[in-house]
């Protein structure tokens, strides 16, 4: 199955966090009336594993929270190479001004006061969604140091001679980097690069032996790929 990068409403995850249930309430109604996917937390110290988990799209995050505030979420979302991206609305109490600004220092993509209309929300949500796919979005041809991925003739290079991958190969780097700086799980993997969705143990080490030879091939590059042990791989444009 390869559905690509494009966000249809369909495959949006967004985790709310909240500890009001009749605020969850409305949340979940509303966004799945919308089409989106939701998973709710109520405690601020659950947040981070769920986002690992479950790598959400958008977090929307009261500031509220009994065990961690929606402040302390945030700098810990920030910190963990695997939400660092995640955009951020943050729901705040009405007029708390100085807070909407601390809430977009320590890194939240947008605020939301409360009380909201569901319109307004979902007006917000959606521009966040669109800056960060944006952000996501991958140009014709990447350059990492002497590598250069043309994706849209399909070929790598390095230090202008072609690098010899195989299809498989060429699709596996092309959707780390799509993906860069999340982690991809390798039954995701094998699920987008091999089609398979139910894998065994012996197909998910076809990941690991395709990741090996792809080092081996892309070279200089090779450092991007980063393991993350027992669970997947992340490409890491910066290091
Ligand atoms: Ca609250």
């Amino acid at each position: 199955m390869n559905c690509g990068h494009k966000l249809s409403k369909m495959n949006v995850l967004i985790l709310i966090v909240e500890d009001e249930k009749d605020i969850v309430k409305m949340l979940e109604y509303n966004l799945q009336k919308e089409g989106y996917r939701t998973v709710a937390v109520s405690n601020g110290e659950e947040v981070v594993r769920a986002a690992v988990q479950g790598q959400p799209d958008l977090i929307l995050l009261d500031l509220m929270l009994p065990g961690m505030d929606g402040f302390a979420v945030c700098q810990e979302l920030r910190k963990h190479g695997q939400t660092a991206a995640v955009p951020i609305i943050m729901l705040t109490a009405k007029s708390q001004e100085a807070d909407k600004i601390v809430g977009l220092e320590l890194g939240a993509d947008d605020y939301v006061t409360k009380p909201f209309s569901p319109r307004e929300l979902s007006a917000r949500i959606k521009a966040v969604l669109r800056r960060s796919q944006r952000q996501r979005q991958t140009p014709e041809i990447l350059r990492i140091g002497d590598l250069a991925i043309d994706f849209s003739r399909i070929r790598v290079t390095f230090k202008d001679k072609v690098v010899d991958l195989t299809a498989k190969e060429f699709e596996l780097l092309k959707t780390l980097i799509q993906a860069r700086g999340r982690v991809l799980s390798r039954d995701y993997l094998l699920d987008t690069v091999w089609g398979l969705d139910h894998a065994t143990e012996i197909q998910t080490r076809t990941v690991d032996v395709h990741v090996t030879t792809l080092r081996k091939k892309i070279r200089a590059a090779a450092g991007h790929i980063i393991t993350v042990k027992n669970y997947g791989y992340r490409f890491d444009s910066e290091g």
